[in-house]
């Protein structure tokens, strides 16, 4: 079996695009030079999961974990929607380790330099310029090399850690109740939520047919832009579990009362072309 093969059913076995530390070592690339190399090798494995239905252009990124953990990303394109709602591979990455309750980022194996938008949205991890860029047949170097006089979160006085910051404690608002396991799973990604800029907290769930639940969390970004949503994130989430066939039963969005960003206005407008990504995927039920 081929190390892509064997990689493919562990991550599967994982449930989230991700290869605990213990399947690093049984895939023998668990230390040094071999974890790079293993790294690069999965590149193909990614990209797989990658949407790319406007461009055509299958992207795949791999990042090592502070747990030895490896999180596979790719991008998502979504069609009517404007150009800047797509998802980058080097940010599903993220997206992937944030679900994966992972607390840094060490390593990042893609296979062409990051695009500027990546290398900022890159730069609001705790690694922040020391974050290794892996490519085949280049020296590896820092991001700080690839991202000289950086814009951050310290120029904002933030410290910054879109993986390691603390959890934020909400509450519903008085009155209310979760009104399903998919509002209380958006709830708990609510509280994991990086909105050092806004306080604008959020989370998503999709609950398929078949009552799987992937909940995923908001994460900004000191420049705005390159930030992503909680459903952005939830999909790459339901993709990333290899769930994404199923017909999607539910979609919650949780947010704050009052909240700058209106994260569930933000999932109406584009929920259509979102769900047109999975073909057979019409959720029946809104909840927020
Ligand atoms: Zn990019």
């Amino acid at each position: 079996m081929s190390v892509i093969d064997k990689a493919r059913d562990l991550v599967e076995a994982s449930d989230g695009g991700r290869l605990p530390a213990e399947a690093v070592a049984e895939l023998g690339a668990d230390s040094g030079a071999g974890i790079e190399r293993l790294m690069l090798d999965l590149l193909p494995l990614a990209a797989e999961f990658s949407m790319p239905v406007l461009s055509g252009f299958q992207v795949g990124a791999v990042g090592l974990g502070s747990s030895g953990a490896l999180y596979l990303g790719a991008n998502f394109e979504f069609p009517s929607c404007p150009l800047n709602q797509t998802v980058h591979a080097e940010q599903a990455v993220v997206v992937n380790a944030k679900g994966g309750g992972e607390t840094g980022l060490e390593r990042l194996a893609v296979s062409a330099p990051p695009c500027g938008y990546c290398r900022q949205f890159l730069y609001e991890l705790d690694s922040k310029g020391d974050l290794d860029i892996i490519l085949a047949n280049t020296p590896t170097k820092k991001l700080a090399d690839y991202l000289p006089g950086a814009f951050g979160p310290g120029d904002l006085n933030v410290k910054g850690g879109s993986l390691s910051g603390p959890r934020v404690s909400l509450k519903y608002v008085d009155g209310t109740s979760p009104k399903s396991q998919g509002v209380e799973a958006a709830m708990k990604a609510a509280g994991g939520s990086y909105a050092p800029y806004t306080s604008a907290y959020g989370g998503a769930a999709i609950t398929t047919s078949s009552g799987g639940i992937y909940a995923a969390s908001y994460i900004e970004n000191a420049a705005f832009n390159p930030s992503i949503s909680p459903m952005q994130a939830a999909v790459i989430a339901a993709t990333f579990s290899g769930n994404s066939a199923e017909v999607f039963a539910e979609v919650s969005v949780v947010q704050c009362e009052d909240s700058k960003v209106d994260h569930a206005k933000a999932c109406c407008i584009y929920r259509r072309s979102w769900c047109a990504l999975f073909r057979k995927n019409r959720p029946k039920n809104f909840v927020y």
